[in-house]
């Protein structure tokens, strides 16, 4: 993966999509990465798909953001 300075890891996009595009892609992927508390315990919740997530602590499905729980 290339990492780059002004758009960290989304610089393995090269040149491609514009500067704008890459920057906010770069930011939602490192909220991304972090752990995602659940917001029924103190679990870490994974994302099953667009909105949709699973504890693995209390192991309930809920309907959330799209992106990350960490996020107000
Ligand atoms: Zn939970």
């Amino acid at each position: 993966m290339v990492k780059t300075k002004k758009v960290k890891a989304a610089g393995r996009f090269g040149v491609r999509y514009g500067r704008k595009v890459r920057t906010k892609i770069a930011d939602l992927e490192s909220l991304q990465r972090k752990k995602q508390k659940c917001i029924f315990c103190d679990g870490v919740a994974k994302r099953l798909s667009k909105g949709i997530w699973r504890c693995k602590k209390c192991s309930k499905k809920f309907a959330g953001p799209t992106f990350t729980l960490n996020k107000e």
